[in-house]
Formats: structure tokens, sequence, C-alpha cells
């Protein structure tokens, strides 16, 4: 049995579970639910459309959901945290 359980929840009592379809409901994972990469727009990896109104719609996108996924989730954040760091260092640098 894994002991990473900080890698994985499945919340059933959500009033929105499943919030994506095509998942076994035990293989979902709750854990990045609003996705935290929605923020990097394009960049983000996932399966997204722009809706006409110029809105990023995430409705068909899994990736965050894969419970497979958690190590790619944590570096694509690492790696924003990174390039913010970076441009943090050379404005103070200015
Ligand atoms: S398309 Fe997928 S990976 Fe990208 S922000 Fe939306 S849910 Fe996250």
């Amino acid at each position: 049995m894994s002991s990473e359980h900080y890698k994985f929840f499945n919340h059933r009592e959500c009033e929105f579970f499943p919030c994506h379809k095509g998942l076994e409901d035990d293989e979902f994972n709750c854990l990045f639910c609003y996705c935290p990469l929605y923020f990097l727009g394009d960049k983000c990896g996932g399966s997204f459309k722009i809706t006409g109104s110029g809105v990023k719609d995430c409705t068909d996108c899994l990736f965050p959901h894969r419970k497979e996924n958690y190590e790619k989730m944590m570096e694509k954040i690492r790696g924003f945290m990174r390039e913010e760091a970076e441009k943090r260092k050379k404005d103070t640098e200015k």
C-alpha cells in the first residue's frame, strides 16, 4: 500500500464530484481542484478551449485529475515559481 497519501484524495461528498467526465471515480484526484495551472494561459499543457468570449474553458481537461500526473503538475508549479524567483532577483539587481 502506498504511503504517499498527500498525492491523492478523492472528495466524493463534493456536490460537484466528479466535476469532469472520463475517469473512474476511484481514479479521480481532487487534489488540484481549481487547477493551479489555469493562470499559465496557453502554456498550461492541458486540453482547454477558448470560448467565443475569450474565456479559457477547461471542461474537457483531465490532466490535473489523473493521479499519475501528480509529479507533472508539481513540476509545472515549481517551474513557474523558479521563473518568478528569477524575475524578482533580476528586478532587485536593477
Ligand atoms: S486546460 Fe487542464 S491543465 Fe490547463 S488550466 Fe485547464 S484544467 Fe489545468
